[in-house]
């Protein structure tokens, strides 16, 4: 039986980037550093987000039929088995799976029963805050109540059984036991086996060599694989708006032009020979590139001029990348591009008197409809066991100067809010109140430096406001248009200090033929008029009201008021924030705090009342 094990071109950052374990027909693998990838790698243009990162540019794994899983010459991003202990459901005989082990194209099997059966990876792994993973150390589990010199007597690391007991139930009931000779049946049960046991880190991710190791004293935490806190990936999302300064892409095409010239490939090869000189005059003269550009793409096609550790791209920090997209949607005369088609519309609602309808008028802005949208997602790296832990770069030798990234196509919706209303609102004391609790919630939180790159310098009620409107467009959406929630996301605009004020929705799934245009439909007037009055007046209730509505803090860290899995939150995908910083109250009112539309609601309520009598 021949198996297909492929991860999408797409998932190559994200879930499964770099650092990050995945299950695929019942293997286990983890993807590797971009050391390993291949050199078929497709180039990724973003010069604005390359600039941003201090990275030369971005490569997408070339997609396949068939990853690299146990095949190494295969394209496609590497991924490599893990966790390499392995079990037999028949015979209970653990198996220590290494890389010669294995046969392309087939599954691990028992290397003692008959018929062969498929070996199944073991549950359990162990991470560190300094970013490593490892394989529990199953032999020293199992002789964990022996004495130090009864474990000398042992006569093999790798004679285990893993095995099940009828006696007992959950992780009481399985057991790792040592069958070597002179050992007399050392065994320890899995009961207690989350947490940390004082076993030492490995020093390095699975991919690396023993030689990459680093000492590390981080106490060692057992996890099982599929745990959200073995992985936090930092991935960096920019959408391609055209260029206001010429000069980025100016660059990117003397690039081009240097990686076309005939001797670029000598070079490469000879990039310390003796004619490497004569090469690069050469190739000076006839692209016109100086020597700075000839060692930045050097060092990023061959990786042998090492990077000093302070050049490596800030991890935690993300940069923002807001503002010009800000500009570009809001500019008067939008510039346009193949990749970046943009036209204005309206909610259809200029010579509309009565209410519900000409209060909601006067509280939105601008409506700008996107055609075309290309959004370049790129990986940095990822840390484990927290998102403030330490960052473990995608190149975990340090040494390339390229990221991981991948390019979608979409389409998009853009809203602004009325400006001078939302002054007026945002100057209301009630308002202000309720945003310090949470603003002093988020400054006592490990996610406030996180989070400062989309809030802007001080959380404003205007983010909350905005980004749970976000929230809850997208619901309806979905609700309305058959849109799954996990294919729209969000992008919030509402840093004071660049005094913005708007959202984009949008879908980026889709390959350069871009998505069918139904978001853009369900934006023309009058749709999103009645879309939108149908999302607020929504709001205005959830199911686990009053419980919701009343809410002092709830979700993660704390950093949501009234906003719960039944009314405001989205998959993680479709969020910038992780779900946090959303608040329904600021929306729809409550609690003695005004909501931004809460007399629209009050109006369509009248106004339903009207036509019943
Ligand atoms: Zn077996
Ligand atoms: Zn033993
Ligand atoms: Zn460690
Ligand atoms: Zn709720
Ligand atoms: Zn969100």
């Amino acid at each position: 039986m021949s198996r297909r094990l492929r991860v999408r071109q797409s998932q190559t950052v994200l879930p499964f980037g770099v650092g990050a374990v995945l299950d695929v027909q019942g293997e286990s693998f983890v993807a590797a550093g971009i050391g390993d990838w291949p050199r078929q790698r497709q180039n990724v243009e973003s010069p604005r987000l390359a600039a941003r990162l201090g990275v030369t540019g971005f490569y997408a794994a070339p997609p396949t039929l068939n990853d690299r899983y146990d095949r190494p010459d295969a394209p496609g991003a590497p991924y490599i088995r893990f966790p390499t202990w392995l079990f037999c459901g028949s015979c209970r005989r653990m198996v220590r799976w290494r890389i010669a082990n294995e046969k392309a194209g087939t599954p691990p099997r028992c290397p003692a029963c008959s018929p062969v059966r498929q070996l199944v990876p073991m549950r359990f792994v162990q991470i560190c805050a300094g970013g490593h993973l490892g394989d529990v150390d199953w032999w020293f589990w199992a002789h964990s109540r022996r004495t130090p010199t009864e474990r000398q007597t042992c006569t093999s690391r790798e004679q285990l059984r893993f095995r099940v007991s009828e006696r007992a139930a959950g992780l009481e009931a399985l057991s790792v036991e040592c069958t070597a000779k002179g050992c007399d049946g050392a065994s320890q049960d899995l009961l207690d086996i989350l947490g940390t046991h004082g076993m030492r880190c490995s020093g390095r991710n699975p991919w690396q060599r023993v030689g990459e190791a680093v000492p590390c004293v981080q106490p060692v935490q057992i996890v099982q694989r599929t745990a959200g806190n073995l992985y936090y990936p930092v991935v960096h999302s920019a959408l391609d708006i055209p260029e206001t300064d010429t000069s980025a892409t100016t660059d990117q095409s003397l690039a081009t032009r240097v990686r076309d010239n005939d001797l670029w490939i000598p070079l490469c090869r000879a990039s310390q020979g003796p004619r490497s000189g004569t090469y690069r005059d050469i190739i000076k003269e006839e692209t016109g590139a100086d020597d700075a550009l000839l060692d930045a793409l050097l060092a990023e096609e061959t990786g042998s001029v090492p990077t000093p550790a302070d050049q490596v791209a800030a991890p935690a920090t993300r940069p923002d990348l807001s503002r010009e997209e800000w500009e570009a949607f809001t500019s008067p005369a939008p510039p346009v591009t193949r990749d970046f088609a943009i036209r204005d519309t309206t909610l259809g609602l200029a010579h509309e008197n009565a209410e519900p309808w000409s209060g909601l008028h006067r509280r939105i802005g601008r409506i700008v409809l996107a055609d075309r949208l290309r959004e370049v997602r790129a990986l940095s790296g990822f840390s484990r066991v927290s998102p403030d832990a330490a960052f473990v770069p995608a190149d975990t030798a340090r040494r390339l100067k390229w990221l991981p990234a991948v390019e979608v196509f979409g389409e998009g919706l853009f809203l602004t809010l009325d400006k001078v209303q939302l002054n007026g609102w945002e100057g209301n004391d009630h308002v202000r109140r309720r945003v310090a609790g949470m603003r002093d919630d988020l400054h006592g939180s490990f996610q406030q430096d996180r989070l400062a790159s989309l809030t802007g310098n001080e959380l404003s009620p205007r983010f909350i406001l905005l980004h749970t409107l976000a929230h809850l467009l997208i619901r309806q959406l979905a609700f309305e248009s058959g849109y799954t929630t996990a294919s729209l996301r969000e992008r919030v605009y509402a840093r004071p200090e660049h005094d913005q004020y708007g959202i984009l929705v949008y879908t980026a799934a889709g390959d350069a033929e871009g998505t069918l245009g139904g978001l853009v439909q369900q934006g023309e007037p009058p749709r999103l008029a009645e879309t939108l009055l149908r999302t607020i007046e929504a709001a205005a209730w959830c199911s686990a009201d009053p419980l919701c509505a009343e809410h002092t803090g709830q979700g993660f860290g704390n950093l949501n008021r009234a906003a719960c899995h039944a009314c405001a939150l989205l998959p993680e995908t479709s969020c910038e924030t992780g779900n946090t910083l959303l608040d329904r109250v600021l929306v729809v009112g409550g609690e003695h705090v005004p909501g931004y539309f809460e007399s629209v609601i009050s109006a369509a309520r009248v106004a339903a009342a009207a036509t019943l009598e």
